[in-house]
Formats: C-alpha cells, sequence, structure tokens
C-alpha cells in the first residue's frame, strides 16, 4: 500500500512539474537554501551576465537599442536608417516650440525612441525652474539627432580644416589625432545610429563643457535614465569611451540598460563587455 502511494505521489509530481521539476527539487541549488544573515548588503548583480550573445541577421540591427558604435565599431546601416523608415522628424513634433527648440528643421531621431526623448525633455522642463517653454525662456536645443554618413564626413573634414589652420606644424597624422577626440570619423559616429540627440539650450548655443553649469545637465545626470537615455561620454571616462567629456551628448539604450549603466556609474563599453 505504501509503495502504491509513493508511485502515485511520484506520477502526481511528475505531472505538475515535469521530469526537470523532479530534478529541480531534487537537486535544489544549495544558494537557495542558505539562510539571510540580515546584515550583508545583497551582492551586485551581475548585469554583465544577464544577458546572452543573440545572432542578428544585418537587417534586424537597427532595431536594437544596444548596438555599440565606436572607434572600434563601424555602423555599417546608416543608409539603411536614413530610408526614413526608421526616422521621425523632431520638426512639428510634440513639444517642438514649447518644450524644445531645433536649430534645423531637418532634424530626426530613430522612431522608437522619440516618445521616451519628448517625455524626457518635457519632464526636465517642468522640473528645472530656470528653463521655461516660451520664448523669454531657457530653452532647450535638440541640436542633432540623426546624421547620415556624407554629413559626418562633412563634419569630419571641416574639424581637420580647424586643426591644419590652428597648427600649421603638425603632420595629418596629429591633425587627425586630435580631431577623433571629438569627433568620430564617418561610419563610426553614433549620430548615424539615430538613437542620440546633442542638447544644449538657448542661453549659450555652444556645443561645449559649459552645458555642464545649466541646471539642466544636473537632472539630465540624475534622470536621463528613467527614460532610457544615458550620458554617453561622461567625464574620467575618456580612455574607455575614446572621446572626451561631452556633458551635451545623450544615447538611448532602454530603461533596464540604462538604468545599470547610471547605477554602476559606467559606460555603454563597460556594459557590454
Ligand atoms: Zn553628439
Amino acid at each position: 500500500m505504501l509503495s502504491l502511494l509513493v508511485i502515485v505521489a511520484l506520477v502526481i509530481t511528475l505531472l505538475v512539474f515535469g521530469i526537470k521539476g523532479i530534478i529541480t527539487l531534487v537537486n535544489k541549488d544549495p544558494a537557495e537554501t542558505t539562510t539571510d544573515s540580515g546584515n550583508n548588503p545583497p551582492p551586485a548583480l551581475p548585469w554583465n551576465n544577464a544577458y546572452v550573445s543573440v545572432e542578428h541577421a544585418n537587417s534586424n540591427i537597427p532595431v536594437g537599442d544596444l548596438i555599440l558604435v565606436n572607434f572600434k565599431n563601424e555602423y555599417p546601416l546608416t543608409n539603411e536608417i536614413g530610408s526614413n523608415k526608421y526616422l521621425t522628424d523632431l520638426y512639428g513634433y510634440e513639444g517642438h516650440g514649447s518644450y524644445y527648440v531645433l536649430n534645423s528643421s531637418n532634424t530626426k531621431v530613430r522612431s522608437s525612441i522619440i516618445k521616451s526623448l519628448q517625455l524626457m525633455i518635457q519632464n526636465l522642463v517642468d522640473a528645472t525652474p530656470s528653463l521655461g517653454t516660451d520664448a523669454s525662456a531657457d530653452r532647450v536645443i535638440i541640436t542633432s539627432g540623426y546624421r547620415d554618413y556624407n554629413y559626418q564626413q562633412v563634419l569630419f573634414n571641416t574639424y581637420m580644416e580647424q586643426e591644419r589652420s590652428n597648427h600649421p606644424n603638425w603632420t595629418e597624422e596629429q591633425c587627425r589625432a586630435e580631431v577623433l577626440t571629438y569627433s568620430a570619423f564617418p561610419g563610426e559616429s553614433e549620430h548615424q545610429t539615430g538613437l542620440c540627440v546633442d542638447l544644449i539650450s538657448t542661453k549659450k548655443v555652444v556645443l561645449d563643457e559649459s552645458f555642464a553649469q545649466n541646471p539642466a545637465y544636473a537632472w539630465l545626470v540624475e534622470n536621463a535614465h528613467h527614460f532610457g537615455f544615458i550620458l554617453r561620454y561622461p567625464e574620467g571616462k575618456e580612455g574607455i569611451t575614446g572621446y572626451t567629456y561631452e556633458p551635451w551628448h545623450y544615447r538611448f539604450v532602454g530603461e533596464e540598460a540604462a538604468t545599470a549603466i547610471y547605477e554602476q556609474g559606467i559606460t555603454l563599453e563597460e556594459y557590454l563587455q
């Protein structure tokens, strides 16, 4: 009778948990059975182990938010993104002319991030007393979103010209090395993905470190991750990102990755290692 009961119990267990369930029940992970002393803080989550590598067809790459583009990783799909299938104009979008202004009517970003961007900027302006929505106020300018390959080429050539004229004694290599500390080589700019923007304000229409003094910057550093954005080129991380500090450049990576990057004080390069 006892053995019959055992067999019935086994059959029921098999039906409910399956074979794997039985193995799991038998081989319970010792870590699950240890008691918590209550004194130690929980260990840092192994974010880098929370993801697995996946193979993507080239045609699927434009849909990923975690694409890494830098001087080591060229972005091959600028023209696909630029087909407009993936882009939306910021001109005329919700909040344009009030929460943000543009310095080009042709500023576009990836359609998948535009709502997050608009919400981030609206929250930024609402939370920052020095910013406003009318012409007399200090207003957020989105100075750059998606760039096509040719535009990045033009930018790079312009910077090369500046370095040549500023340093007549420098070789081409020296000029190039200098430009590469603040501008991407064509094909290697994140802007070619449409997943990032440059933000400054009407108070000082210059793309330089002075934006870090604007209260907008302090808010962005602490809150951008709630909207899926990160400060992409932080101060002190130049050796990892390859770029000088850019308080104006924000990249969308999704809320989960952005929060992990913010909480750990790391860069996208370190997060994806
Ligand atoms: Zn930028």
